[in-house]
This record gives C-alpha cells, structure tokens and sequence, in this order.
C-alpha cells in the first residue's frame, strides 16, 4: 500500500483513493484491519520534541547556584584536610539531588498523563459503525466524518462535502477559510499543486469552520503534511504560572539578602574570635540555609499534584496557570444545556391548532403514545400531527440506536433488556424518538423520499431546514427552530385541518402558546415546511426559507443535574455569582434556574435582543445584577464576558461550539465540555470538563483554592524555618557566644528534614471554610492576609527558642559545647516539625486535627528517625558533631520546641475564633463532589 505524502491523492478520484487504500467508503475498515495498519504505520502522532532522559533530570538537580556553593565549601574543606566534613557535604548533596530528582520525575509523569488525556478524538466509522477513537489510533483507509469545529485529525481525501470550510492557516498562513469539494484536480502529473488549492485534501492541525464532511485518511502522523514542517513548530516551551515566576524573583531577592547577613555573621564570628575556616562554612551553610532552593520543585510538585486531583474529579486543566486564577473566579457563566441540565430531553407535549397532546414514555425507549385530554390518539387520523411528526423526523441528524443485553434468571428464563441511545444532539434524539412513538401502528411513512440539501442547526439563526425529494420527484422544504425564529419565516399555517394566511391573532396565539409551554420548564421547538416550486437541486435553502407554513410546536424537558442545585449554593456561600447563558427561550431558561436555586427571589433576566440595544457601560451595570441571559447567541457572550471584567470580575465562561471560542479565550478561565465540545474551543479552554458537568466546575474551583492554600502552607513553613535558623546564628554571633549550629546539622536541617514535610503540606486537605471564603483577588501578594507576619514571628520565636535551649545547656556544663550544640540542633528540628503542624491552618494549629494528613504525619516520623539517626548512631556522632542526650535534655527539648507553636496557637484562637464551617455543613456540601 503506498501512502508516500509524494502521491498526488487529489488527481485521484475518490473512489479510486479508496481503492488504492482498500477501503470502503460506507462502512470504513474493519477493526481487524485498522489494527494491522496501526501496528504497520505506527501512531499518527508528530514526534514530539525527545523528553528529557532520566539521567539529565537527575544531573539538573546539582545545576544549580545553591550546589555550586557547596561543591566550593566541599573543595575548600577538603584542601584544609577535613575530609570528613568534604564526604558529608558530598552525601548530603546527594541525597538532596535524589529528593529533588524523585520530585520533578513524579510531577513530568503527571503532567504527561494530563497532556495525553487532552488530545483530540476523532469520529471514524469501523466495520459499518461510527465510533468516537482517539485520533492519534488513525491508520490510512480510515473514513472519518468531519463537522464544524472539528480539527481535522489526519491528511484525508474527502469523499463527501456538504458547504464544508476548513480554515488552513496553521499550514497555509492564509485565515479565510477555503471551501472544499470532492472534485479531482485533473493537471499534469508533473505540476504540484500548491496545498492551498488541493480542495479535495483535508490536512491533519487544521480546523473546520463550516459544513459537514467525510473522507478517507491517506497520510498520518510524520507522512501527513504538518508532519513534514511539524519540527519547526516543536518549541512549544511550558508555560510557568504567575506564582512560579514571582517566587522565581523572590528567591533572587532572598539570594542577596542571605549573601548579606552570611556576610555579617562571618565578620561578627571573625571579630569575636572564631577561627575563618568554621565561620566559612558556617556561612556557607546560612547561605544555603536562607535561598529555599527547594520551592520552586515543590510549587511544581503541589500544582502537578492538584491537577492530578482535578482530574480525578473530571477537571482536565489544559494550560497550568488556569489553576492558580481558578481559585480567583468570581462568576462562572454557565451555559444551560448539558451543563446545568442532564441534557437527556424527553419530548413530553406537541401542541397545533390550539390542541395540545401528551406524550407518554420516557428516555430514549420510542415506546409511547400521544394522548389528548386523558383519550388516546390515532396519529394517522391528525394530518397536522402526522405533518409535525415527519419533519421531526426528516429535519434530523441525530441516530437513535438500541444495545440488548440478555441475562438469565436462576430458573434458567431469559430476559432481554433493551438499551436506547442517540448518537448526535439529544434534542434531534428527542425528536426521533417522537417520530419513532408516532410511528408504532402507523407504518407507511415516507421513507423513500431523499435528502438533496440541508442548512444545519445553528445557535445563532435557531433554525435548522432541509430540502427533501418525494419519489414523486416534488421538492419540499422542512424547518424545526426556536418558535420565534419560524414564525419570522412562516406567512400561513395549518390550522384545524385548513391552509390558513397566519394572522396577527394567530401569531400571538402561538406565542402565548409556546410561553406557556417555556414556563413549564420546557424546551420549545417549531415545526414549518413549504412545498417547492421551480427548485433546482444545488440551489442554497436561505434563497427558499420563507414564506413556510407553520404547523405546531413541541415541547421537552430536560430535567437539571442534581448536583446541580448544592454546587450553586455552595458558589453562593463562596462568594462566586453563577450566570446561566442559553440561547433558549426566555421564559423556560427562568423556570430552570428557579429549579436549580439560581434566582433566589432576585436577579435580572436579560434577553439577546435587549443586550444589543445596550452600550458597554449600560451592560456593564447590569451585569452585576442579571443571573439569567436566555436567547442569546455565541458573541454575546464576549461582550457579557467583558463587561464583566470591566468590572473587576474574574470570569469563568464555558461553551462548546466554535463560535464560543473568543468568549472562551477572552475569560480569565476558559471553560470547554468534554462530551460536546468541538476541538477549536477545547484548544481555547483552559479547562476541558469531562462530564460536562456543572458541579465538576465548582469542584475545579475548590481545588484550586486548595492548591493555592497548599502552596502558601508549605512557603510558610520553609521559610519561617529559615528565619529561624538565620536567627539563631545571627544572634549567636553578634551576641559572641560560640556557634550554636555546625555546618552540617544546618545542611541536614535543609537538605534532608526539611524536604518531606514541605512535600507533604502541598497535599494537605483543603480547610474546612476553603469554599466559605471570598474569591482572593488575581493581583493579591502570597505574603498578604497575614502569611508575611506569620513567617517573620514564628520564625522569630523558633530562632529564640533554640538559642535559649542552646545557652541554658551551655551555661550548665560550659566545656561540652557538642552537647549544648546537639541541644540546639534537636531542638530547631523538633520546633519545625511541630511548627509544620501549625502551617496547617490560617488561624491555629488547634483549628485541626493533627492525624488528619497521613503523608504529614509519617513525613514528620520519618524526619525524626533521621534525626534521632544522626543523634544517637555513633559512626554519624562524629560526623554531625552531635553526642548523646539524656532525660533532662529532652525535657528542654520538648518545651522549649513546643513554645512557638503553642503561643502562636493561642495567639491564633484568641484573635480568629472559630472557622467558620461547621461538620455538618461541611459534610452536606460534600454532594456536590461527582465522585
Ligand atoms: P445552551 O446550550 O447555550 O444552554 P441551548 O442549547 O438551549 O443553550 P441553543 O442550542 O442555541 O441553546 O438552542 C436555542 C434554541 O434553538 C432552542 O431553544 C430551540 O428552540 C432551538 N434549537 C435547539 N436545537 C435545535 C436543533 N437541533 N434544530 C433546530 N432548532 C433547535
């Protein structure tokens, strides 16, 4: 099989393409085959630039300034001949490089598993059936279907186009989209068409804007035409979050201040009369002891983690700084179908000529009949009926099919049960299955009449028609929309049985009618059609969509998500306004955001019309009032975006269809469904939302709030812990008194003790009032509400502390300075990792349970094994300076280490109170978790 890119697939005709590739242009390849291929041609995928190897990974960790510094001590320690100081800092170098190795590793992995989740799909037809695969499983032969929005997942010959447009310019540079047809290019095989005019190809990256389409794949991965250019675009560089990139600062500014106060305290030691050598190192150690070179591995770690958490919880965070504004969203704008609703529609009422009629039955099971006033209806005696019922049915897209599964009960009797589902939109699927209840008994339908020509639906006219063939060869035109939409079209209608002019008086009976209907919380649809004359096959519908005749209405319902209703309360709670966005009708988008708790007695409702007629700064005034946008179409929800920013919102906007896509770019945190979505708006989201679901955006949102929280705990700790140690030996030496720290504990206090909690803390548990704060603002400091202040003090006091425990032993036995150093040493570890307990919570370490994280709890064990390590093992004493410690050296220990937390602690309970939340709250508010 030849699938060279050098073939010129458009001088082919189509089915001489599918030849050549053996395909079929009806039912595709079998599966058997496609996997034969796959293993031949390998997966169509560009190859990504090489990932870092291990190794280079691990060599990074010893790149940096930090090392640098201490490889120099090293060297300087081993030509004075302290060999063993020259091997220990070795060690401890690294082991912290295997820490930080172990770290960046976990968090490449994750974010790995999130880029491969995020890829694209696409829609190809296997042994007769249509499936949803992921594009990257394309093999040449497969017959793909294309739509608007679509990427276009592989180099393809298209075999059908109906008004499809493909926009190229990621391979062309040209942005007006190109239409495209099924002709051969005829030209001499030895002239190359330029791609821009091979309008029978569809080229892998670039992206459908109109139409619908199929064809057959002829190139993928490094064979299709991106993949030739695809190395000059692999420099894509990883975006770093707002919070990396101002730690990044901050950790220079901490560079100089540490290079500054290591200077101060050599000089101070060298004046009270230590010798230079050990003041070296001991600045060398505070030098090291003041950058936390640890951070920015560990923000990366927390947020790689949270994301991971995120997608447990259905949330598919596509760029990472979307996870740092997440916990800054303000108002999350959410479109009504599918995401506040469960998007199942059930058609429940049909209404013409001022009768209306029950449906019964429910879900997608076509088993169910029309009704009126409580008496069963014949459909075939109701030509109105009938007429409705035939264009739901042929102005369709949508495919009902049926899954039977068969068990057998203990007495070996068979059951089957029927499963029915819609592959396309559920309203359409709605619609068939009305056909289908309409048809049971009713057989004779016209199925032989053909399609010639279609104007799909879209959310901006609200209308979808098609032209169809009778075997009589007479053309008629069927339109379905918004009851608005029609009857702007419709001069006449069916009424009582009779072609009557449609009246003022009627037009308003139909809408009344269709108001009514809304009020119910139901979805409204219009039928119409039009017997043509003098049409010309080819001939575009909007020239012949007017004058139609109207015909009735029906109605559906689509019962909201039930996570729904405690998401929204809890965004209240949370201080985030909720807005729905729906193109439909008014009075039915009220009566669902009733449902779902989203009016609460107060809130504007607010149509398309009325928003056009605005300015941006009468919009933006109301936007702070208006809850609901009902008939509005795609760029209204830009301006709704943007007035609302105007006013210092941070939004979050969701949406599906390609035309949502600039809202979605231009909020702060673009929203794209999963299930619905087209490609082109999940590429412009920064959150791709797996279920579709309301709820799971709400939960991104705790998460992120959590993430951010976590992020602060753990700079809270590193940080105060560093404080402390500068401290201690500042002190120390502008007060002369003799070191109280030697090089290596500060080294192992750093590198090694300090690393696993600091881990830990960036999985906490989010706390308890999380989602009973207000949104903090996009531009706040990570130092503000109070963080800065809690660092310098209980820094502070651990500093102050260890000096005080070092000075009393000291004081007892002036000659044993190993053991007043040990004191010290125990003493500054144990204060931290009770200290980390405290960093737990923004009011007191008594606001929450200690066993709550495990990972904290065997953090800090393991923490203290390794310093008892050190402590008590007697081939490390020499090593770390340190000596055994008895009863009465403990007994300073604990109270002298456990002073900074507690006062704090009750400093915290007498100025906080208590949080807010409460279990029982909290645990109600647990349902919104879809999980
Ligand atoms: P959203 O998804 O934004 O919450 P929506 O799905 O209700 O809103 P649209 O899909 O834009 O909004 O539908 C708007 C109106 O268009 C509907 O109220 C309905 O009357 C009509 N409509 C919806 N789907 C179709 C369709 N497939 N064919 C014809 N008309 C339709």
């Amino acid at each position: 099989m030849d699938t060279q890119p050098i073939r010129k697939w458009y001088t082919l005709a189509a089915a001489d393409v599918t030849d050549a590739l053996h395909s079929d242009a009806a039912q595709g390849l079998t599966q058997q085959e496609a996997e034969r291929r796959l293993a031949k041609h390998g997966a169509n995928q560009l190859a990504e630039t090489k990932r870092k190897p291990l190794y280079a990974v691990f060599v990074d960790q010893f790149k940096d300034f930090m090392v640098l510094i201490l490889f120099i001590a090293t060297l300087i320690s081993y030509f004075l001949g302290e060999y063993l100081d020259a091997i220990t800092i070795i060690a401890i170098i690294i082991i912290n490089g295997i820490l930080g190795f172990i770290q960046e590793a976990k968090a490449e992995r994750s974010l790995q598993a999130l880029k491969e989740l995020a890829s694209p799909m696409a829609r190809v037809m296997r042994d007769g059936h249509l499936a949803m695969i992921p594009a990257s499983r394309l093999v040449p032969g497969d017959l793909v279907l294309l739509e608007s929005g679509d990427r276009v997942p592989a180099d393809m010959r298209l075999i059908a186009a109906n008004r499809l447009e493909i926009e190229e310019s990621a391979l062309t540079g040209e942005s007006v989209p190109v239409g495209k047809t099924v002709k051969t290019i005829e030209q001499a095989m030895d002239v190359q068409v330029p791609l821009g005019d091979q309008k029978n190809l569809g080229f892998m990256g670039t992206m459908v804007t109109g139409g619908t389409g199929n064809g057959i794949v002829v190139a993928t991965g490094m064979g299709t035409e991106i993949g030739k250019i695809a190395h000059l675009m692999n420099t894509a560089e990883e975006a770093e979050t707002p919070l990396q990139m101002r730690l990044e600062q901050m950790g220079k500014i901490l560079v100089v201040v540490a290079v500054l106060l290591t200077v101060v305290v050599i000089a101070a030691g060298v004046w009270h009369g230590h010798d230079l050598f050990t003041m070296f190192l001991a600045g060398v150690s505070l030098a090291v002891a003041a950058i936390p070179e640890g951070l920015p591995a560990i923000v990366t770690v927390a947020l790689a983690l949270g994301v991971q958490r995120m997608i447990r919880r259905n949330a598919i965070v596509r760029k990472l700084p979307s996870v740092e504004t997440l916990g800054c969203a303000s108002v999350i704008c959410s479109d009504k179908t599918g995401t506040l609703t469960q998007n199942k529609m059930t058609a429940t009422h049909v209404w013409h000529s001022d009768t209306m009629y029950e449906v019964s039955g429910s879900g997608y099971d076509p088993e169910g009949a029309f009704h009126h006033q409580g008496k069963a209806v014949s459909v075939g005696r109701d030509g109105a009926l009938s007429q409705i019922l035939r264009i739901a049915e042929r102005c369709n897209n949508a495919r009902l099919t049926c899954e039977e599964s068969s068990t057998r009960n203990m007495l070996g009797l068979g059951k089957t049960t029927r499963f029915w589902q819609v592959i396309g939109d559920p309203t359409e699927g709605a619609l068939k299955v009305l056909a289908a209840k309409g048809q049971n008994g009713n057989k004779n339908n016209n199925q032989q009449s053909m399609r010639v020509e279609e104007l799909p639906f879209d959310s901006e006219r609200k209308m979808m028609s098609v032209v169809e063939k009778g075997t009589d060869g007479i053309y008629s035109l069927l339109t379905k929309g918004a009851a608005e939409a029609v009857l702007a079209r419709s001069t006449h209608i069916l009424w009582k049985g009779e072609l009557q002019p449609l009246s003022a008086t009627l037009r308003h009976q139909v809408l009344e009618q269709t108001e009514r209907m809304a009020g119910k919380a139901l979805r409204v649809l219009a039928f119409a059609y039009k017997t043509l004359q003098g049409y010309r096959a080819g001939q575009p519908i909007n020239t012949v969509e007017s004058n139609l005749v109207f015909v009735g209405l029906a109605g559906m319902i689509d019962p909201p998500r039930e996570e729904v209703r405690p998401a929204i309360s809890l965004c209240h709670q949370a201080g985030i306004k909720t807005v729905m966005i729906t193109g439909d009708h008014k009075v039915t988008a009220e009566a669902i955001a009733r449902q779902i708790g989203l009016m609460r007695g107060y809130g504007e409702v607010l149509e398309g019309r009325e928003l056009d007629s605005m300015s941006e700064s009468e919009l933006a005034e109301h936007a702070e009032r208006v809850t609901v946008y009902a008939r509005v179409s795609p760029e209204h929800k830009l301006r709704i975006v943007r007035a609302l920013q105007s006013r210092g919102h941070v939004v979050a906007m969701t949406g599906d269809g390609v035309n949502d896509a600039p809202a979605i770019k231009t909020s702060d945190i673009g929203i794209a469904m999963g299930i619905t979505g087209t490609d082109v708006t999940k590429e412009a989201a920064d959150l791709v939302l797996r279920d579709d679901n309301f709820a799971t955006i709400v939960a991104a949102v705790e998460e992120g709030r959590n993430i951010y929280d976590n992020i602060r705990k753990f700079i809270r700790y590193l940080l105060a812990s560093n404080v402390g140690e500068i401290l201690v030996m500042f002190f120390a030496m502008i007060l002369g008194m003799p070191l109280p720290l030697v090089p290596i504990q500060i080294l192992w206090v750093n590198l090694v003790t300090d690393g696993l909690p600091a881990m830990a803390l960036g999985v906490d548990q989010a706390e308890k009032d999380t989602m009973y704060q207000h949104p903090r603002n996009k531009s706040e400091n990570i130092f503000s509400r109070g963080l800065g202040w809690k660092i310098v003090s209980r820094g502070f006091l651990i500093g102050a502390m260890t000096l005080l425990a070092f000075w009393l032993t000291l004081r007892e036995n002036p000659n044993d300075l190993v053991h007043a150093q040990t004191v010290a040493f125990v003493t500054l570890v144990m204060a931290q990792l009770i200290h980390v307990f405290d960093c737990r919570s923004q009011y007191s370490v008594f606001h929450r349970n200690v066993f709550e994280n495990k990972y904290l709890v065997w953090a800090v064990i393991s923490s203290l094994v390794l310093v008892l390590g050190v402590v008590y093992i007697d081939v490390l004493q020499p090593i770390f300076k340190t000596t055994d410690l008895n009863f009465r050296d403990w007994a300073l220990i604990l109270v002298t280490s456990g002073i900074p937390t507690f006062v704090a602690g009750i400093g915290g309970v007498l100025t906080s109170g208590r949080p807010r939340a409460n279990k029982q709250k909290r645990s109600s508010m647990r349902t919104v978790r879809p999980d």
